[in-house]
């Protein structure tokens, strides 16, 4: 079972990795993208394809 972390020092809020996968995360007010769902899995989402979208590097699965 795969968990997404976002790091968000590197975040920069392009907002990618939401409309990838909208189950597992979610731009909040701070403009930084925060996990939504317990797992990969659970949230229906390829987190590997998020991971490889994302600009700056700034997801990783657990
Ligand atoms: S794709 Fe990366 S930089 Fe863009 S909002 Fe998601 S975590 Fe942040």
């Amino acid at each position: 079972m795969a968990v997404p972390v976002v790091d968000h020092e590197k975040c920069v809020g392009c907002g990618t990795c939401e409309s990838l996968c909208p189950d597992c995360f979610k731009i909040k007010e701070d403009g930084k993208s925060w996990v939504v769902c317990d797992s990969c899995e659970a949230g229906n989402c390829n987190c590997q394809e998020v991971v490889d979208a994302c600009p700056v590097g700034a997801i990783s699965l657990q």
